[in-house]
Protein backbone atom coordinates (compact mmCIF):
# COMPACT_ATOMS: atom_id res chain seq x y z
CA UNK A 1 0.00 0.00 0.00
CA UNK A 2 2.71 1.91 1.05
CA UNK A 3 4.68 1.16 -2.28
CA UNK A 4 1.98 2.99 -4.51
CA UNK A 5 1.81 5.78 -2.78
CA UNK A 6 3.06 8.68 -4.25
CA UNK A 7 5.22 12.20 -2.19
CA UNK A 8 2.56 15.04 -2.22
CA UNK A 9 2.96 18.66 -3.10
CA UNK A 10 4.39 18.94 0.88
CA UNK A 11 6.97 16.30 0.54
CA UNK A 12 8.13 17.85 -2.79
CA UNK A 13 8.26 21.65 -1.00
CA UNK A 14 10.41 19.60 2.05
CA UNK A 15 12.90 18.43 -0.82
CA UNK A 16 13.30 21.35 -2.62
CA UNK A 17 13.95 23.22 0.68
CA UNK A 18 16.73 20.92 1.97
CA UNK A 19 18.02 20.41 -1.15
CA UNK A 20 18.76 23.70 -1.68
CA UNK A 21 20.92 24.59 1.75
CA UNK A 22 21.37 20.87 3.06
CA UNK A 23 24.00 21.59 5.76
CA UNK A 24 21.89 24.16 7.60
CA UNK A 25 18.33 22.88 6.99
CA UNK A 26 18.11 19.55 8.19
CA UNK A 27 14.97 17.44 8.07
CA UNK A 28 13.90 15.02 10.99
CA UNK A 29 11.07 12.64 10.36
CA UNK A 30 8.73 9.98 12.83
CA UNK A 31 7.47 8.99 9.02
CA UNK A 32 8.66 5.30 8.11
CA UNK A 33 7.03 5.56 4.40
CA UNK A 34 10.11 6.65 2.83
CA UNK A 35 8.17 9.30 0.83
CA UNK A 36 10.56 12.35 1.94
CA UNK A 37 13.27 9.85 0.14
CA UNK A 38 11.32 9.35 -3.24
CA UNK A 39 10.59 13.04 -2.99
CA UNK A 40 13.75 14.03 -3.12
CA UNK A 41 14.79 11.76 -5.79
CA UNK A 42 12.71 12.88 -8.36
CA UNK A 43 14.15 16.18 -7.67
CA UNK A 44 17.30 15.40 -7.99
CA UNK A 45 17.57 12.76 -10.26
CA UNK A 46 16.15 15.07 -12.89
CA UNK A 47 18.54 16.47 -15.73
CA UNK A 48 21.45 18.41 -14.83
CA UNK A 49 20.82 18.01 -11.12
CA UNK A 50 23.34 15.45 -10.14
CA UNK A 51 21.14 13.18 -7.17
CA UNK A 52 20.31 13.83 -3.72
CA UNK A 53 22.89 15.09 -1.47
CA UNK A 54 23.23 12.67 1.26
CA UNK A 55 23.58 15.43 3.56
CA UNK A 56 20.01 16.51 2.51
CA UNK A 57 18.10 13.05 3.35
CA UNK A 58 15.98 13.20 6.06
CA UNK A 59 17.12 11.55 9.79
CA UNK A 60 14.56 9.00 10.41
CA UNK A 61 13.22 8.45 14.15
CA UNK A 62 11.35 5.86 13.53
CA UNK A 63 13.17 3.75 10.66
CA UNK A 64 12.10 2.82 7.71
CA UNK A 65 9.34 0.51 6.54
CA UNK A 66 11.25 -0.86 3.62
CA UNK A 67 14.43 -1.82 5.67
CA UNK A 68 14.62 -5.22 6.99
CA UNK A 69 17.10 -6.33 9.80
CA UNK A 70 18.50 -9.12 11.86
CA UNK A 71 16.52 -9.85 15.30
CA UNK A 72 19.83 -10.33 16.53
CA UNK A 73 23.20 -9.19 14.87
CA UNK A 74 23.52 -6.22 12.94
CA UNK A 75 22.58 -7.50 9.67
CA UNK A 76 20.25 -5.10 7.60
CA UNK A 77 19.40 -4.88 4.26
CA UNK A 78 16.20 -2.41 1.67
CA UNK A 79 13.24 -5.16 0.90
CA UNK A 80 10.83 -3.46 -1.83
CA UNK A 81 8.95 -6.70 -2.56
CA UNK A 82 6.45 -7.31 -0.89
CA UNK A 83 6.69 -10.24 1.92
CA UNK A 84 4.82 -13.71 2.31
CA UNK A 85 4.03 -13.73 5.84
CA UNK A 86 1.83 -17.16 6.04
CA UNK A 87 4.66 -18.80 7.54
CA UNK A 88 7.31 -18.37 9.78
CA UNK A 89 10.11 -20.08 7.06
CA UNK A 90 8.43 -17.53 4.18
CA UNK A 91 9.58 -14.84 6.62
CA UNK A 92 13.02 -13.35 5.41
CA UNK A 93 16.34 -14.76 7.50
CA UNK A 94 19.33 -13.50 8.35
CA UNK A 95 22.45 -14.70 5.88
CA UNK A 96 24.80 -14.12 8.55
CA UNK A 97 23.19 -16.21 11.20
CA UNK A 98 19.93 -17.82 10.44
CA UNK A 99 17.76 -15.50 12.68
CA UNK A 100 14.06 -14.33 12.08
CA UNK A 101 14.68 -10.77 10.18
CA UNK A 102 11.94 -8.47 11.55
CA UNK A 103 10.99 -4.61 10.42
CA UNK A 104 13.79 -1.92 10.61
CA UNK A 105 10.80 0.52 12.07
CA UNK A 106 11.07 1.02 15.95
CA UNK A 107 8.00 -0.32 17.39
CA UNK A 108 5.93 1.33 20.38
CA UNK A 109 8.14 0.30 23.76
CA UNK A 110 11.57 -0.19 21.55
CA UNK A 111 14.32 2.76 21.86
CA UNK A 112 15.05 5.22 18.96
CA UNK A 113 18.45 4.76 17.11
CA UNK A 114 21.26 6.61 20.09
CA UNK A 115 22.66 8.22 17.42
CA UNK A 116 19.62 9.63 15.52
CA UNK A 117 18.03 10.75 18.81
CA UNK A 118 21.23 12.44 19.55
CA UNK A 119 21.83 14.47 16.42
CA UNK A 120 17.95 15.79 16.33
CA UNK A 121 19.10 17.37 20.34
CA UNK A 122 22.15 18.69 18.88
CA UNK A 123 20.41 20.54 15.93
CA UNK A 124 17.28 21.54 18.35
CA UNK A 125 19.82 22.90 20.69
CA UNK A 126 20.86 25.28 17.68
CA UNK A 127 18.34 25.79 15.74
CA UNK A 128 17.29 29.28 14.67
CA UNK A 129 13.70 28.22 13.33
CA UNK A 130 11.72 24.73 13.96
CA UNK A 131 9.43 23.49 11.85
CA UNK A 132 6.82 20.93 13.25
CA UNK A 133 4.41 19.56 10.43
CA UNK A 134 1.36 17.01 10.60
CA UNK A 135 1.94 15.80 14.26
CA UNK A 136 0.23 15.28 17.04
CA UNK A 137 3.26 16.30 19.09
CA UNK A 138 1.93 13.48 21.61
CA UNK A 139 4.64 10.50 20.64
CA UNK A 140 8.16 10.99 22.34
CA UNK A 141 11.11 11.79 22.55
CA UNK A 142 10.41 13.43 19.51
CA UNK A 143 7.95 16.01 21.39
CA UNK A 144 10.46 17.20 23.10
CA UNK A 145 12.38 18.46 20.51
CA UNK A 146 10.25 21.79 19.50
CA UNK A 147 10.36 22.16 23.48
CA UNK A 148 14.31 22.46 23.19
CA UNK A 149 14.48 24.72 20.16
CA UNK A 150 11.89 26.97 21.96
CA UNK A 151 14.04 27.02 25.19
CA UNK A 152 16.94 28.03 22.86
CA UNK A 153 15.26 30.84 21.66
CA UNK A 154 14.56 29.57 18.51
CA UNK A 155 10.75 30.25 16.66
CA UNK A 156 8.55 27.03 16.44
CA UNK A 157 6.25 26.99 13.74
CA UNK A 158 3.50 24.58 13.68
CA UNK A 159 1.34 23.54 10.64
CA UNK A 160 -0.94 21.15 11.73
CA UNK A 161 -5.02 21.25 10.78
CA UNK A 162 -5.80 20.71 14.72
CA UNK A 163 -4.90 22.36 17.78
CA UNK A 164 -2.19 19.85 20.02
CA UNK A 165 -0.12 20.52 23.13
CA UNK A 166 2.74 22.30 20.99
CA UNK A 167 0.67 24.71 19.69
CA UNK A 168 0.51 27.38 22.57
CA UNK A 169 4.41 27.25 22.97
CA UNK A 170 4.49 28.14 19.32
CA UNK A 171 5.23 31.33 17.70
CA UNK A 172 2.92 30.96 14.55
CA UNK A 173 0.63 28.24 14.32
CA UNK A 174 -0.68 27.25 10.69
CA UNK A 175 -3.89 25.20 11.02
CA UNK A 176 -4.15 23.36 7.87
CA UNK A 177 -2.69 20.24 5.96
CA UNK A 178 1.01 20.70 5.13
CA UNK A 179 0.05 20.07 1.21
CA UNK A 180 -1.53 23.12 1.54
CA UNK A 181 0.65 25.81 3.56
CA UNK A 182 4.57 24.31 2.83
CA UNK A 183 4.91 25.35 -1.14
CA UNK A 184 4.57 28.68 -0.04
CA UNK A 185 5.89 28.83 3.24
CA UNK A 186 9.22 27.03 2.16
CA UNK A 187 9.30 28.47 -1.76
ZN1 LIG B 1 21.79 -12.07 12.05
Amino acid sequence: MVRDCAPNAAHRALARWTSADPERRVLFTQNVDGLHDRALDELNEAPHRGGTPEAARPRTLHGDLFGVRCSTCAWKTRHLEPLDPSTLETLPHCPDCGALARPAVVWFGENLDPGILDSAFVEAERASVCLVVGTSALVQPAALLPRVVARGGGAVIEVNPDPTPLSAQSAVCLPAPAGSVLPALLD
